[in-house]
């Protein structure tokens, strides 16, 4: 079964490596996508999934506050840290935890390899080595990475779990092409 043309290789990226539309205002680094991220995974075997972006999907494009670009960007990411902790909006991050780890099993349960989940360190959301909380960059996890990593867990999923930031491309090419070679 699925012996086919595909690699039977999945790897799980945050929404705005592949495109920066939907990233909070003031913070975009590319037009679209992150290319330099991109080639490095589109010259290898692994099939890229989207993941959804929980801010865009739980707080709206312009996350609650029209005027978020004007305002220095720990400090913006520490407002809408806050807003992640809404009952409601951590009701919609379980949904979409729930149903990416309903892709990963059913990939599991037919022998494809989950090559690793890209997040995007400093993100309150998104973020896997460091996030935004009290005006300040720090060590830690966004709220969707926290949520994320725990369904992972409790469903045995051992799966790599990196983040990379805009700002330092060289370093997350080489973090992405060890993940592709050390899933
Ligand atoms: S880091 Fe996460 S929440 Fe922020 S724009 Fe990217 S996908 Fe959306």
């Amino acid at each position: 079964m699925f012996d086919d043309g595909r690699s039977k290789q999945i790897l799980f990226a945050a929404h705005c490596i592949l495109n920066q539309n939907s990233i909070s205002d003031g913070t975009a680094v590319f037009p679209g996508a992150c290319r330099e991220v991109m080639d490095v995974l589109t010259a290898s075997r692994v099939g890229v999934v989207q993941m959804p972006c929980p801010e865009l999907m739980c707080l709206g494009l312009d996350r609650g506050n029209p005027r978020g670009g004007s305002f220095p960007v720990v400090e913006e990411n520490t407002r809408i840290r806050a807003c992640l902790g809404r009952d409601a909006v951590k009701l919609r991050i379980q949904q979409m935890v729930q149903d990416l780890v309903y892709q990963i099993l059913e990939y599991k349960k037919y022998g494809f390899q989950p090559m690793g989940i890209i997040g995007v360190n400093r993100s309150p959301s998104c973020g896997v080595d460091t996030t935004s909380e009290n005006n300040m960059e720090i060590k830690g996890k966004g709220v969707f990475m926290e949520a994320l990593t725990a369904a992972l867990k409790n469903n045995q999923i051992a799966i790599r779990v990196m983040g990379i930031k805009f700002s330092e491309i060289p370093e997350a090419v080489r973090a992405v092409n060890s993940l592709l070679n050390n899933p």
